[in-house]
């Protein structure tokens, strides 16, 4: 094969891509419901705003970015994540008034040079929101809930949604002075990512998915013992706001993002169907981001969804909607093969799906294609009845067979479809 999709890409054909249309059209219906505005930000940003906005010493920012330097000298990265954006433009738009809260969604294409595994992949698609302006716990237990009911939605309703607190900037360097006394008899076991994390972050060894790592973390100190009085307020007014709103959740200690001003509220969905790559949604406060990114201090929560890993837990035959067939032109002769042509423009023309031959095949390959193409009607174009100014009109779902008169076709097609989506948009 000559040329190949990059590793860790994927083509997306067109029976695939349905069930990405079903997707993105549920979480656009969800946000349309919740007042969340779209944003559409570059797929490539400076790369010194994700080195702040993500964090210096994450994954993300050491060893997943594909960054360049552009003919003009600018050094760029393609977005890796969504927030980083999100932020950016919200300052740069002056979206972040006091007294203002901003709901924003986004969707698109994301970049990280990660090994591919099953539910990895080097370009994927993220949805997710952000809420800007809002300081919680409330929105926290809303957004919480806007975002298990989207996945209870398209059928993920098992996925188990896990919750901590992170604290703040007052509670959380106690934690971390706590997390590293526990740690300092087994520092020579951690993997070397985690080595480095013990001085510059030890809150991300929680997060590290290496084996050995895991089991000396297993049993250290929480940061829920160590939260100061907002910060448990805070975590209790989410988790009093979860049960109001029916929510189930358990509440995770080890769940963390780990940087400074990632704050309060962290949360992951787990889906049970996923192997390895098992977290579907993950998100957090971050009321310290906006001022790190130069904006007004603002406070912020969001998450982001993989949708590669949302199609892979829900199942193949999730977004199989019904949708109407075509209307079939077949055309005996070239006289009629003329006539298919027009009739099919017109009747797109009237909003009605239309399929024709291209290849002047014979009748039965004709009849084929519509089958193959899981046409609705076949009409049958030449011959006598079309010297007489009407068509064979074969009904392929009733299996029946009757006569059109040629210039009834439009209006009766039309009628048929009226009424009916043609696409997966609307729902
Ligand atoms: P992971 O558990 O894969 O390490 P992460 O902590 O790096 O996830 P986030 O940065 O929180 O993930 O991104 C939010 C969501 O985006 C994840 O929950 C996941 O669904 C999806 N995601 C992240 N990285 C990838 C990837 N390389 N390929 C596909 N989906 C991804
Ligand atoms: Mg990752």
């Amino acid at each position: 094969m000559p040329f190949t999709t990059p590793r860790g890409t994927h083509d997306i054909l067109p029976d695939e891509a349905r069930r990405w249309q079903w997707l993105e059209a549920r979480f656009r219906h969800a946000c349309a419901l919740a007042g969340f505005g779209e944003i559409r930000t570059p797929m490539f940003e400076e790369t010194d705003l994700f080195a702040r906005g993500v964090g210096e010493d994450t994954d993300i920012v050491t060893k997943q970015m594909y960054s360049f330097t552009s003919p003009g000298n600018d050094r760029l990265t393609l977005r890796p994540e969504g927030t980083a954006g999100v932020v950016r433009a919200a300052i740069q738009h002056s979206l972040l008034t006091p007294g203002n809260v901003e709901k924003l969604f986004y969707y698109g294409p994301t970049f990280r040079y990660e090994r591919p595994a099953k539910g990895r992949f080097r370009q994927f698609a993220q949805l997710g929101v952000e809420v800007f302006g809002a300081p919680g716990p409330d929105i926290d237990a809303e957004l919480l809930a806007f975002a298990s009911d989207f996945l209870a939605g398209i059928g993920l309703c098992t996925a188990v949604l896990e919750i901590n607190s992170v604290g703040c900037p007052e509670c959380r360097p106690l934690y971390r002075d706590a997390l590293r006394n526990a740690l300092a008899g087994v520092r020579g076991e951690l993997c070397p990512d985690c080595d480095r994390r013990y001085d510059s972050n030890p809150l991300r060894i929680l997060d590290c998915k290496v084996e050995r790592c895991r089991e000396l973390s297993a049993d250290v100190p929480v940061i829920l013992d160590v939260l100061c009085e907002p910060c448990k307020t805070h975590l209790a007014g989410v988790e009093a706001g979860l049960r109001a709103l029916g929510v189930a959740f358990v509440v995770n200690p080890h769940i963390v993002r780990g940087l400074d001003y990632y704050t309060r509220t962290a949360f992951e969905f787990i889906a049970g169907n996923l192997g390895a790559q098992n977290t579907v949604l993950a998100g957090g406060r971050y009321d310290g981001l906006v001022a790190e990114l130069g904006g007004p201090a603002t406070p912020g929560i969001g998450f982001a969804a993989g949708v590669e890993r949302l199609l892979l837990s829900v199942g193949e035959g999730a977004g199989e909607t019904e949708r109407p067939g075509v209307v079939y032109l077949a055309a005996l002769d070239a006289n009629a093969r003329d006539t298919a042509l027009v009739l099919a423009t017109t009747l797109r023309r009237a909003g009605v799906p239309t399929a024709l031959d291209y290849l002047s095949r014979s009748l039965k390959a004709q009849m084929r294609d519509a089958n193959r193409q899981g046409a609705w009607y076949v009409l049958i174009l030449g011959g006598d009845e079309m010297t007489r100014g009407e068509a064979a009109l074969r009904d392929m779902r009733g299996a029946s067979q009757s006569t059109l008169a040629l210039d009834a076709v439009v209006p009766y097609f039309r009628d048929v479809y009226a009424g009916l989506s043609t696409t997966v948009d609307k729902e």
